[in-house]
């Protein structure tokens, strides 16, 4: 199965476009959009209260193995901006760039413009992605253009993406969780993703932050009751053994999960990073769908502690938090200010 965000600056065309891809499902400050009617499986996740929440983009692109970034003719905006920052930072090695809403403009324009992408993000991890205009209206001069080679092109990309998945699914099971409730006669219910590993129905597992253990009763793929769930799949899992106020987006179903509140992180800024990290600064930090705000106590770089630290450099940052975040040792530490017009700043991982 392969997880896709769908990103980009409001009104790019993000949930035109998913809705013809998928079929919408689970709600909330992310959608998630189903596609089952072939053998392979995809599920979209619009980031759709993006760009005022950044928790919504960092949502979808922690739950996806790949992403596309929606791009009107013409729309390099400080948000589209944001969102290349965002997928550099996170190393997002899969994607393609749409230029949506390509029946409001000409192909010459078109061409001019990806052009234009093309210069404007090498050096990033977007270098490689192709490049695909498109559009979704059906009273178009020609309705749907470039649709089906965009699902060509996500089909090519998932014969990658498989694979990596394939070989993750030994590794020690990790879902992550993003939705919970409670439903009547079956208890507490979560939708989530295996991030690695296998998990098989009557498992006994462990439940991090809070550290406790669950049994899983029952477990379904685009709702189909299943007995086991590979990496890379998104399920839908019945629990035994703990209440709904005991879960929180991000918590991870797994065995041996890291839990703290003090964190020592090798730390990259983004050359984009105006206003650097400075002591005692409350940043917003990132740890899968995990996301809380942390105090710097500490930055050291080159072997000296300092007050500040500024765009494209690099130290080991401190920082503490009031919740208890779980993680694991290659686990992704995004570091966000939420005042800047470009909100992501660093990315590291714990020493
Ligand atoms: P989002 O904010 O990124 O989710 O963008 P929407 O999908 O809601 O689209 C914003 C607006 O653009 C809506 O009024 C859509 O009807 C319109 N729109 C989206 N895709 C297309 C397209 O391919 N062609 C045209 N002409 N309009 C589009
Ligand atoms: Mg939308």
């Amino acid at each position: 199965m392969t997880n896709i965000a769908i990103i980009g600056d409001e009104k790019s065309g993000r949930t035109s476009l998913a809705s013809k891809l998928g079929k919408k499902g689970t709600d909330s400050d992310i959608t998630l959009y189903d596609d089952d009617r072939h053998e392979r499986k995809y599920v979209y996740v619009d980031a759709k209260s993006y760009p005022k929440s950044i928790k919504s983009i960092m949502s979808a692109l922690n739950l996806a193995d790949m992403a596309l970034l929606c791009v009107t003719p013409g729309g390099v905006t400080p948000h589209m901006g944001e969102c290349v920052i965002a997928l550099d930072l996170l190393g997002m090695k899969h994607g393609v760039i749409v230029i949506t809403k390509a029946d409001t403009s000409y192909p010459m324009e078109i061409e001019a413009f990806s052009q234009k992408l093309k210069k404007m993000t090498v050096g990033t991890v977007l270098e490689n992605w192709e490049i695909l205009a498109l559009n979704t209206n059906k009273d178009a001069a020609n309705p749907f253009e470039g649709l089906e080679e965009l699902k060509n092109k996500i089909h090519n990309i998932a014969d990658q993406i498989e694979p990596e998945q394939k070989l993750k699914d030994n590794l020690p099971p990790r879902v992550v969780i993003d939705h919970f409730f409670n439903v009547t006669g079956i208890g507490i219910v979560v939708l989530g993703k295996v991030l690695q590993g296998t998990i098989h129905t009557h498992d006994k597992i462990g439940l991090f932050p809070p550290d406790k253990k669950v049994d899983i009763r029952s477990i379904q793929t685009h709702d189909i009751d299943v007995k086991e769930a590979k990496t890379g799949a998104r399920v839908g899992l019945a629990l035994k053994g703990l209440l709904e106020r005991e879960l929180d987006r991000g918590y991870l179903l797994s065995n041996e999960e890291i839990v703290a509140t003090e964190f020592e992180i090798e730390c990259q800024l983004s050359k984009f990073a105006k206003a650097g990290i400075e002591l005692e600064d409350v940043i917003h930090m990132f740890v899968g769908l995990q996301s809380e705000p942390v105090r710097v106590k500490k930055i050291i770089a080159g072997g000296v502690e300092k007050e500040k630290i500024g765009a494209g450099e690099s130290c080991i940052l401190h920082v503490t938090s009031s919740k208890k975040v779980a993680y694991g040792k290659g686990d992704q530490f995004l570091f966000a200010g939420l005042e800047d017009n470009q909100r992501f700043t660093a990315i590291g991982k714990i020493m």
